[in-house]
């Protein structure tokens, strides 16, 4: 990669996909993410094909990376109501579908919460459903994100990662999306051990998995199980964890999502401040391109992104 880091931040569909694309170069950004569906439920309608294009172009003509998309939180791969994995099987079917559009890109989902039926129940429900979801030859990779281990989510820890992976019987189809609030909060020392959670990653699940990165700051102490995301900077990572991120060559080259508490112009300044600690820069360099200005941002600009989670 010459193009430097592939960064980019969660966006809203409302308006498109070429739209999404032109917001990525006004903040930017070389990728983004998107929910695939209304995150609250619903159908949503299949992206208009001209449209699809037009965005490919500009995906290409500005060297972006992969994009990672984002299944809606509403689905529940595990939940203990019959009717809702239903439902989560048969939309997360359509997202594949759709994700087919834009080949080569990437599907992010969290497995899901179990609800009092208990892990083993909850990872035996993800692999049946992704073994009925994912079609071979697919050109979507499926990412399975680090949960945080709030309440009963499955997936807060590399093994529960791992039982899934290896019971999908297409598991060239499938990578997992770190999050470094989630892996923080799941008790993975990340922000003082980056290397350490990176070799235990590899010996659980293997490097070759990991495929992209959510990169939020938390709210919340190792092992709080809280899943709370915070600013580039003001949270319990703080900002020399994002540097070694950004320097380290596992994680340099990954597509990396800023899911963090902020409207475009906050995305913006993590993205450069980000951008420059890659390149080599201080980290009080970074600090002050991550400055927020003292006038409030102008209204029309503050779209924020759905959700941030
Ligand atoms: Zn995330
Ligand atoms: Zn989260």
């Amino acid at each position: 990669m010459t193009n430097g880091l592939t960064i980019g931040c969660h966006l809203s569909t409302s308006k498109g996909y070429e739209a999404m694309g032109k917001t990525a170069v006004e903040i930017g950004a070389t990728t983004f993410a998107f929910f695939t569906r209304n995150p609250r439920g619903g159908k949503g309608k299949a992206p208009d094909e001209a449209d699809v294009q037009a965005l490919l172009r500009l995906m290409e003509e500005h060297h972006f990376g992969k994009l990672v998309a984002h299944a809606p939180y509403t689905m529940n791969m595990c939940s203990a109501k019959p009717d809702v994995v239903a439902y989560t099987r048969e939309a997360f079917a359509s997202d594949i579908e759709r994700m087919e559009q834009l080949p080569g890109n990437y599907l992010n989902f969290h497995p899901g919460s179990h609800l009092k039926q208990g892990a083993d129940e909850g990872i035996r429900l993800i692999v049946e459903g992704l073994n009925q979801d994912l079609i071979p030859g697919q050109k979507t990779i499926v990412l399975l994100e680090t949960m945080a281990g709030k309440g009963t989510e499955v997936g807060r820890s590399f093994e529960e990662l791992e039982r899934i992976i290896e019971g999908v019987e297409h598991d060239e189809l499938l990578g997992v999306c770190l999050d470094t609030c989630h892996v923080n909060d799941a008790g993975y020392d990340i922000a003082h051990d980056l290397d350490g959670v990176l070799d235990e990653f590899d010996r659980v699940i293997g490097l070759d998995r990991l495929c992209a990165l959510h990169v939020n700051d938390s709210k919340n102490p190792l092992g709080a199980h809280k899943d709370r995301h915070e600013k580039i900077g003001q949270g319990t990572l703080g900002l020399a964890a994002f540097q070694a991120i950004v320097t380290n060559p596992r994680t340099k080259d990954l597509p990396m999502i800023l899911e963090t508490p902020n409207e475009l112009p906050g995305y913006s300044r993590e993205i450069a401040a980000l951008r420059a600690l890659s390149e080599g820069r201080s980290l009080a360099e970074a600090e002050e391109l991550l400055e927020e200005p003292e006038e409030p941002e102008p209204a029309e600009q503050k779209k924020a992104a759905e959700s941030k989670e």
